[in-house]
């Protein structure tokens, strides 16, 4: 499966026929075609990407630090200026979802 933007095909569709003549009869022809097209894409059903990660923690110099196994970046950190890391349920960068609580 091939998870694509529809949306910004719907954009670049109609960018594209915005920009045909219609009086000309093939161009005209072309946009019914393309319409068509559209309502086929827009009857497709959806599905939800859910890309899961994990917090992965480890020293770093002399601090340990919690980095998003997705996109690498660290999980937030709770306040109070302590360096305890906060283990979301998503990571705030990238939107994985996060298996359990890795500490
Ligand atoms: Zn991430």
């Amino acid at each position: 499966m091939r998870l694509i933007d529809a949306d910004a095909l719907m954009e670049y569709l109609k960018k594209m026929w915005s920009k045909w003549d219609e009086d000309d009869w093939y161009e005209a022809q072309a946009k019914d075609a393309m319409k068509d097209d559209i309502e086929i894409v827009n009857k497709q059903p959806t599905v939800d990407a859910v890309v899961h990660g994990e917090w992965v923690s480890e020293w770093e110099g002399l601090e340990i630090t919690v980095r998003c196994s997705v996109c690498g970046e660290m999980a937030l950190i709770k306040e109070g200026g302590s360096h305890d890391h906060a283990y979301s349920h998503y990571c705030p960068n990238c939107g994985a979802k996060m298996k359990g609580e890795d500490k």
